[in-house]
């Protein structure tokens, strides 16, 4: 048997190719088997065994195999000791603020995250289970330091942050976290571990959505905590054991699959994005365009610092025109799909229109209603063109 175990020794791609993958001991096979078993044969005496355990092969729910394999992989991928992979981002998510998180303690978290995140700290953690949460516009760090109270256990940022693409500084947040005795998670999904590294960068834990981009395919869900052993034993025993959110080995089989092309996609999602931004950002009839590689964008400087390879496939845009403009340009949309997820290799679009509760929240120009389009791997050429007809046919162009 070969051992294909690859270290950090080896560059990203070739990681991403090899890193959890193994010469299947009983048949050979190249490539690691899917195992669809839920149970584990037990031993000669199981009495004495935890049944709550995640060691070693018991019951699917405690830990699988190719959940196994994903999680060595996504922890190299992003330098750090340890993952868990669930069943989906938001199923990481919560898993991670359950077992972090007691009544009393405060999380001060990004204005502008994942729709779930709100829910959970602005609505279900606070009112159901006592644990105290602001909402801290997180792009100037001085703002974070200004909220953090005595008993401040959690930052939570996604930078960059869905759908406005804002961009908050990890190095400086992680700074502040750790000099008041907090700990700081990062939901990397637009971004990806291709693009950005929070851990390596000081934060504490990764989310990622692997729904999105480490996928890639738009044909799986999951979710992936990643950071110390030393805090993920008590989020694998809380969260993933007694919580119940496992991923299926299917899933975590395909997401492995996925992640083999990461590099390659995230390579022509970055090129794609920044040339599908400028192209926009050149049109009268676009009323601003929101994307980190861009120049004009508020958070450049510090996505440049924070962003060694590029800035993603996501960008928002918003046009001059009323509501129902906006919807009769999508439908006339042959190549970009009409439909929420992101990170897929096809361009993906939805119009979030002018009556979202958390336009607060959001900069003045999002409050005429706004497109998040996810910029696929397709022929750039294609996009553009297909983004330019259909503003034609509504007249914008
Ligand atoms: C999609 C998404 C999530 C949630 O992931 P699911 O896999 O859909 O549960 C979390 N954070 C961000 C930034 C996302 O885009």
């Amino acid at each position: 048997m070969t051992k294909r175990t690859y270290g950090k020794e080896y560059g990203f791609k070739t990681r991403a190719v090899h890193t959890g993958n193994d010469v299947d001991a009983e048949t050979g096979a190249i490539k690691r088997p899917i195992t669809m078993a839920n149970s584990y044969e037990l031993p000669y005496d199981p009495s004495d065994m935890n049944w709550s355990s995640a060691g070693g092969n018991l019951y699917t729910r405690n830990g699988g195999s190719n959940q196994k394999y994903l999680q060595e992989k996504l922890a190299s991928l992003e330098n750090s000791e340890d993952c868990i992979v669930l069943s989906s981002g938001v199923a990481a998510l919560s898993g991670l603020f359950f077992a972090l998180l007691e009544k009393g303690d405060h999380v001060i978290f990004s204005s502008v995250t994942y729709i779930a995140v709100y829910r959970l700290l602005n609505e279900l953690l606070n009112n159901k289970f006592g644990v105290e949460t602001t909402i801290v516009d997180t792009t100037d760090p001085e703002n974070v330091r200004k909220a953090i109270r005595p008993n401040t256990k959690l930052i939570h940022i996604e930078t960059p942050g869905n759908p406005t693409l804002m961009i908050s500084d990890i190095e400086a947040i992680a700074k502040i976290a750790h000099e008041n005795n907090a700990l700081l998670s990062v939901d990397n999904t637009f971004a990806s571990p291709y693009n950005q590294r929070p851990i390596e960068l000081g934060a504490d834990f990764t989310i990622e959505s692997l729904t999105k981009y480490i996928n890639g395919h738009g044909d799986s869900m999951g979710g992936a905590i990643i950071g110390k052993t030393e805090y993920l034993d008590i989020i694998r025993a809380q969260s993933q054991i007694n919580l119940g959110g496992v991923i299926s080995p299917f899933n975590a089989w395909l997401i492995m699959r996925g992640s083999v092309t990461l590099p390659l996609r995230m390579k022509q999602h970055n090129e794609n994005a920044l040339a599908v931004a400028k192209w926009l950002e050149s049109l009268d009839c676009v009323s601003f365009v929101a994307y980190p590689g861009l120049e004009s964008f508020k958070g450049h400087e510090i996505a440049k610092k924070q962003m060694h390879d590029g800035y993603g496939g996501v960008l928002s845009f918003g046009l001059k025109t009323d509501h129902d403009t906006h919807n009769k340009f999508v439908s006339h949309l042959k190549v970009i799909t009409s439909a929420v997820s992101l990170g897929h290799d096809e361009s993906l679009i939805v119009f979030l229109g002018e009556d979202d509760e958390r336009q607060y929240l959001y900069p003045d120009e999002f409050s005429n209603g706004f497109f998040r389009f996810s910029v696929g791997i397709e022929d750039v050429e294609d996009i553009i063109t297909d983004i330019e007809q259909a503003l034609k046919k509504v007249g914008l162009l």
